[in-house]
């Protein structure tokens, strides 16, 4: 048998992580296991559809590497791959139910049914669908199809017995006929509900693996009542625990923290939400984490390796992937441990490759000038840990910060105002007689003045560096940034600064 995987996103908006995890498992099984990965937009609920966003489901699937092998924009034998593309091969198998009695129509307004609900909810019972309509003679409901009555197709739920289905990770799952409610298969619109599409489209697809969120595991063994009428075997089911990250408490709507009665915050831990500001995999991206890292982060959510090792390519992952390894428990997404993925595959990029993406990054902040790029890569690559951070890292080599006195005194370099002002007036006629700009040439030309001085090299290399840069942390030290700056800009911040520092 070869294995059939399909992701099934609904065109809603950018895809978020706990669906980019999904995303990768279902890709990483399929190529794990030699079978196939299929990619279906699942746009029934057309009031939900966000325009543009089935581009972006593509374009992202693209940027994540996680290619398929059958989709909308591919083709493949089993098309077509958009549900409402589908629309006409929906309803003949609807149809099919009704006439076994597994599903009947339905004429009940919208209105009746609201009353209903309404009803329960005041005598505190949860609302089900009474089967009003599977009373009606065959004769009525063919005089109303006749007469062009609004219909939905609901399914006919036993009212007795047990329902089930198998979960790779779950086991068993298994609930009373009784506590289902009769879901609408078929829409007024003539769309099916996603109740109705993922199982005719999982087995007209021959899909042999479904992975998807544990939203699911509840109206699963609804779906087994489907398939068991079809007559049809059911897809292996794997339900995959949400994404969960630590926050605090927080209102709904404002997204300001309630605190308890003390004014403390009250941490929690709830599922990833973009509503709560949490990224997505294209935020990530913009914000200069690396696809790679993101990838990489994503398989360890909620799937552990056999063995110690965490770093993996996508390549890797596929030759390892198994559903042994993916955990019960719900994941925690936590953004210093992506980040800290992120910095270690920062430091593994080549130096072209750091150059090829910094420099976008850097130009933001310093404009085109002369400035030795490859040099600064140099120096940033180990201190990168997401490119974002750059234009921040650098700004101060397009133009000097404001002056602030209190970055001269620094108690282990033995440095304070009076002798730094005494240092750098020492060491300006140095380096105005400096010809050879390099660093390896500041650096002697420096460190002989200092020696000469009597001075530690503390109370010379710090105030210069701040003299300067004009900042407390620079990607390297004085020579490399003098270097950078070139000697012109050199000696002007110098000059400024004795000049403040005098003041
Ligand atoms: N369209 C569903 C969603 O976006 C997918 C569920 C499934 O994979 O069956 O949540």
């Amino acid at each position: 048998m070869t294995v059939r995987t399909r992701f099934a996103p609904s065109p809603t908006g950018y895809l978020h992580l706990g669906g980019l995890r999904t995303a990768l498992y279902t890709y990483l099984y399929a190529r794990r296991t030699g079978g196939r990965f299929i990619l279906r937009i699942e746009d029934t609920d057309q009031e939900r559809e966000i325009p543009g966003a089935v581009q972006k489901i593509y374009d992202s699937m693209r940027q994540a590497g996680l290619t398929y092998d059958e989709g909308p924009d591919v083709g493949g034998e089993y098309g077509p791959y958009i549900q409402s593309e589908r629309k006409a091969m929906y309803l003949p198998y609807a149809k099919q139910l009704v006439e076994s009695g597994h599903a009947y129509y339905c004429f009940c307004t919208k209105e009746k049914l609201e009353a209903d609900r309404e009803r329960a909810e005041k005598e505190g019972r949860p609302y089900k669908y009474e089967k009003d309509c599977l009373k009606l003679s065959k004769e009525e409901v063919e005089r109303r199809l006749a007469a062009g009555e609004s219909y939905v197709i609901r399914q006919n739920v036993p009212t007795e017995g047990k329902a089930g289905f198998d979960d790779v990770l779950y086991g068993h799952v298994e609930v009373d006929c009784s506590t289902l409610d009769d879901n609408v298969l078929i829409k007024a619109d003539g769309l099916p509900t996603y109740n109705f599409a993922n199982v005719i489209d999982d087995h007209t697809m021959g899909i042999t693996h479904v992975m998807r969120g544990t939203e699911y595991l509840s109206s699963a063994p609804k779906y087994n009542l489907l398939y068991e009428a079809f007559g049809w075997q059911p897809p292996m089911y794997v339900h995959l625990p949400p994404v969960m990250r630590e926050d605090f408490r927080r209102d709904k709507m404002t997204k300001e923290i309630i605190p308890d009665e003390n004014g403390n915050p009250v941490t929690i831990v709830r599922k990833l939400s973009k509503r709560y500001g949490d990224p997505t995999f294209e935020d990530l991206l913009e914000q200069g984490y690396l696809r790679d890292a993101i990838i990489n982060f994503i398989a360890l959510l909620g799937w552990s390796p056999k063995g110690e090792r965490e770093f993996f390519t996508l390549s890797e992952l596929e030759k390892i992937f198994d559903l042994e390894g993916i955990n019960k428990s719900p994941a925690l997404f936590d953004m210093n441990k992506l980040t800290w993925f992120n910095a270690e595959y920062v430091r593994r990029l080549s130096a072209e490759e750091y150059e090829k993406i910094a420099t976008p990054w850097l130009q933001k902040a310093l404009g085109e000038g002369e400035l030795d790029l490859k040099r600064l890569c140099e120096l940033l690559q180990p201190r990168t840990e997401v490119f974002n951070q750059l234009p921040e890292m650098v700004d101060f080599l397009a133009e000097m910060p404001s002056f602030d006195k209190e970055l001269y005194t620094h108690k282990k370099m033995k440095t304070n105002p009076e002798v730094a002002l005494d240092a750098l007036t020492r060491i300006l006629p140095v380096l105005e007689k400096q010809e050879d700009w390099s660093e390896a040439a500041l650096h002697d030309a420096v460190m002989a003045a200092i020696q000469e001085f009597g001075m530690k090299n503390g109370q010379m290399l710090w105030p210069l560096r701040i003299a300067i840069s004009g900042k407390a942390n620079t990607p390297g030290g004085a020579f490399e940034i003098a270097y950078l700056l070139g000697k012109e800009e050199t000696l002007k911040r110098l000059n400024h600064s004795i000049e403040e520092l005098k003041a």
